[in-house]
């Protein structure tokens, strides 16, 4: 493949185009920098999963997507429409997923403090589920729930003692965690029988999530094997009936060309192998499955593309090329040093015959897009777009620099639109007083 990206192609005009929008027609229409994102791609990845649901778990199964990697109203309309759920981990994210119309009986809520004025609007607007975090949180819960004359359905989280990422993970036991409570410990068993207990709470399931930009399947059966025999401890020694089983996301994409995903269903269908035969072997019924992608939603879905400034050689050393954008669109390189493939967008496949590292225009040296980039030859003036940008990118966007952040423009079927439109300078002076 060309790629990373699946929806990519190179048009007549020898342009990189996306959703069949040619690349430079949208960079001349709403300027760059830009988040382009292809609908039709979040639509199918969606439907992988929903699909996969419906084939191993017979339908009885949500998926919901993680909307932390990419939250704006647009987003939650088409998880709506898709049939997804959706999880929330801020006041400020159940608010979006509201005001765009998103059914509350399909939020989950998340996140491991959440305030008191966040709980009530969660009990509000009724979401499906509050994911408790911790005994401190069961309590304001079962609080504030009792007040409102209310009963809270909940999961809550459990930390099962394994460690994903990428290519490795390991069995830890590791308690070092600021998520959930500790299964090997004990912690997990006191938090289901002290919830259970409670008059405002209604223990429903049971949440794990074990990593981000995970590659192996071993990782997710070994969680949902630790998850089900929790789940038939409880009924075996304290008769708590737990229903619902939520596996997390953390499923890997392809960032770059040494990025090995696995289709997403094959999760689905190795990790349902595991929960029905621990259903079958330890007497307990199938629990409703929950999973939560997020990154594997919408990655692959989408690009940033910037317009080349400044080109700088440094003999023997390095060159930089300067883009118009930077940490403040992508802070994922100077968090984690992520990496990135690029492409020149006109004529994208000429031969590479240039090395070179993408910089922002922040002040900050590690303010870096791409380290190392192979691109055909570039100069100023020129377009080139930021792959695999789709998640974790305008969500974690800020405006440090004083940077507006850019807007997110929806390409389906040839046709594109404003889905959330670019800062303006009056936007970022709008909360100064005085
Ligand atoms: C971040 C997160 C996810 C999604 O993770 P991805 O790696 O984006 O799939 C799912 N569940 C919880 C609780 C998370 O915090």
């Amino acid at each position: 493949m060309d790629f990373v990206m699946k929806c990519l192609s190179v048009n007549q005009k020898g342009n990189l185009s996306i959703g069949g929008c040619d690349l430079t027609d949208i960079a001349a229409e709403y300027g760059t920098p830009s988040y382009i994102m292809d609908e039709d791609e979040i639509r199918k990845n969606c439907r992988v999963y929903t699909n996969a649901m419906n084939e191993y778990y017979d339908g009885k199964g949500i998926v919901l997507y993680a909307s932390k990697a990419l939250s704006c109203k647009y987003i939650y309309r088409i998880m709506k429409e898709e049939g997804m759920g959706v999880d929330v981990v801020s006041g400020g994210e159940l608010y979006t997923a509201i005001k765009a119309g998103f059914p509350a009986e399909r939020i989950y809520f998340h996140g491991n403090n959440k305030t008191d004025d966040e709980i009530k609007m969660a009990l509000e607007y009724g979401v499906g589920r509050i994911v408790a975090d911790n005994v401190f949180e069961l309590e304001s819960i079962n609080k504030i729930a009792g007040k409102m004359g209310k009963t809270a359905d909940i999961m809550f989280r459990i930390k099962p003692g394994i460690d994903a990422h990428t290519h490795s993970f390991v069995q830890t036991g590791q308690i070092d965690s600021k998520f959930g409570v500790a299964l090997e410990t004990g912690e997990a068993e006191e938090f289901a029988v002290k919830a259970d207990s409670m008059p405002n709470i209604n223990v429903v399931g049971v949440h794990c999530h074990i990593g981000s930009q995970i590659f192996e399947l071993a990782p997710f059966e070994l969680a949902a094997e630790k998850m089900m025999n929790f789940i038939a401890d409880m009924k075996d020694r304290h008769g708590i009936e737990i229903d619902e089983l939520n596996l997390g996301g953390g499923y890997g994409i392809k960032y770059t060309e040494s990025d090995t995903p696995i289709d997403y269903d094959k999760y689905i269908c190795a990790v349902s192998k595991v929960v029905r035969g621990i259903s079958e072997s330890r007497g307990v019924k199938l629990p409703f499955i929950v999973m939560e992608p997020g990154r594997s939603i919408v990655a692959e879905a989408g690009l940033t593309v910037y317009k080349v400034g400044a080109v700088k050689e440094i003999p023997n050393i390095r060159t930089y090329i300067s883009v118009d954008g930077g940490m403040g669109d992508n802070p994922r390189y100077i968090l984690y040093q992520s990496e990135y493939e690029a492409a020149r967008v006109c004529d994208p496949l000429a031969e590479k015959t240039m090395i070179a590292t993408i910089a922002g225009k922040c002040c900050e040296s590690g303010d870096i897009l791409v380290e190392n980039a192979r691109l055909p030859e570039v100069k100023a003036g020129d377009l080139i777009a930021v792959l695999a940008t789709g998640a974790y990118n305008y969500s974690m966007a800020s405006n440090y620099n004083r940077i507006p952040r850019p807007p997110i423009v929806m390409v389906s079927g040839g046709k594109a639109r404003l889905a959330v439109k670019r800062e303006s300078y009056d936007d970022l002076i709008a909360n100064d007083l005085i």
